[in-house]
């Protein structure tokens, strides 16, 4: 109830998705379905809510994700159940769970569904918002990498957004690669520390990576000399990112290298990526993705590889506006009824020429003849079957194409026929 009592109002940083806006939501989950599916990838749904230390453990606990923005309550057995922030460390869970990744391999899933996050709701950024994904698990390969990044790109351009690609690798957790590296980011870091804005010191023991995700001012200004992961990568790091632009750009993929794109946990291992796009201001990040070699593991699970990506709805249906794919409401043919007596068999006929697959609409505001036709013109039907008492009484309606303005009778049978030609 708002304040003063007087009505409801949706939570804030949550949102009503109303026509016409619902109608482009649906037409980009089609989109998903028939993109990933063309690619082998199924869909998965998880909960909406797991134990807690599915997101503690699988999307870390030095992570601001976890720190400050998840919605974590005991339910009334005291187990600490969390609404789902993000939909990785669920997936890898099931597949964990049911014994997926000893099946055939690589296990492709894709979702698509709404997220938790109680952060400070903007344009582009709400508590409750939507994400489409894809995982791809147990492929170590770096064809894969190139799969999942073109089908994210492919995707993006479909629903009407131009992505812009931003594509590191951040190595693997040994010594003569990610750790060394981290080791040089923490002397540098540790040498400026008075530079850096006053929240961003604590990162330099929890998660130095992530000091590149900051927003402020001095800290980027710090980030912009400090040293680079692709100066550090081990041969094969090497080797495998190499491969994963060359895969790219055979299929004209378009992207930029930016050694600033990082993941600041553990378990993620080589490549990452981000798409953004122009007209979302501040928040113009589209998706982001990555591999995680490490995160079956930090799930109690055995090491298994894994990439995937999540692509934030919310944003790309702002970014596209009114060009991105929609569908809407299908009426193809009005059952005009011509008095009381027409109601019921106009009812039976729009009912019969649902059930065969054409869109029709009645009226149910017990309009008169001529305000009928004036509703039928606003359903954007194409034909109008009219069922009056000397059409009823010879089994036959009347069909008036409304946008040539003709009509003839028919008889009632052949209506589908007539409609379908
Ligand atoms: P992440 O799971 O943080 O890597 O985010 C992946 C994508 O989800 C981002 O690039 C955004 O497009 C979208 N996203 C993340 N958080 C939000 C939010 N609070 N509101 C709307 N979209 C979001």
């Amino acid at each position: 109830m708002s304040e003063d009592g007087s009505s409801f109002r949706a939570p804030k940083g949550t949102r009503d998705i109303l026509p016409p806006e619902s109608w482009r939501l649906e037409a980009l989950y089609d989109l998903a379905a028939d993109t990933f599916a063309a690619a082998a990838y199924a869909p998965i749904e998880t909960p909406m809510f797991e134990h807690t230390e599915v997101f503690a453990r699988g999307v870390g606990e030095t992570s601001e994700v976890v720190n400050k923005q998840m919605y974590t309550f005991p339910d009334k057995g005291g187990r600490s159940l969390t609404l789902r922030p993000e939909n990785t460390a669920p997936v890898v869970r099931a597949v964990l769970e049911h014994n997926l990744h000893r099946g055939a391999l690589p296990v492709k899933l894709y979702y698509a569904g709404p997220q938790f996050r109680q952060e400070r709701p903007q344009k582009g950024r709400y508590r409750e918002f939507f994400q489409i994904g894809i995982e791809a698990i147990g492929a170590p390969g770096p064809t894969i990498d190139a799969e999942v990044i073109e089908l994210g790109h492919r995707f993006l351009r479909d629903a009407g957004v131009e992505p812009h690609l931003k594509l590191n690798s951040i190595g693997h957790p040994a010594d003569d690669c990610r750790l060394g590296y981290n080791r040089a980011l923490v002397d540098y870091l540790q040498a400026r520390v008075d530079d850096l804005a006053p929240g961003d010191r604590g990162r330099i023991e929890t998660n130095p990576l992530r000091t590149f995700d900051s927003k402020e001012g001095r800290t980027r200004e710090v980030m912009s000399t400090a040293p680079l992961i692709t100066e550090h990568l081990c041969p094969d790091c090497k080797a495998h990112f190499e491969r994963v632009q060359d895969l790219l750009r055979s299929v004209g993929v378009p992207f930029d290298v930016d050694p600033r794109i990082v993941r600041g946990l553990d378990y993620y291992t080589r490549t990452a990526f981000e798409f953004t796009a122009g007209g979302l201001g501040s928040q113009d990040a589209v998706g982001g993705g990555g591999r995680y070699d490490g995160l079956a593991e930090s799930l109690g699970g055995e090491q298994i590889a894994g990439i995937g990506f999540a692509l934030g709805v919310d944003r790309i249906l702002l970014a596209t506006g009114d060009n991105g794919p929609s569908r809407g409401s299908r009426v193809e043919v009005y059952v005009v009824a011509a008095g009381e007596d027409a109601a019921r068999p106009a009812f039976a006929l729009a009912c019969r020429l649902r059930a065969g697959g054409i869109g029709a609409e009645i009226d149910h505001m017990a309009r008169g003849m001529k305000a009928q036709m004036k509703d039928a013109d606003r359903s954007g039907a194409r034909w109008a079957a009219i069922v009056g008492p000397d059409e009823l009484a010879a089994g036959e309606i009347t069909l008036k194409n409304l946008r040539e303005g003709v009509q003839e009778r028919i008889p009632i049978d052949e209506v589908e026929g007539r409609v379908r030609s």
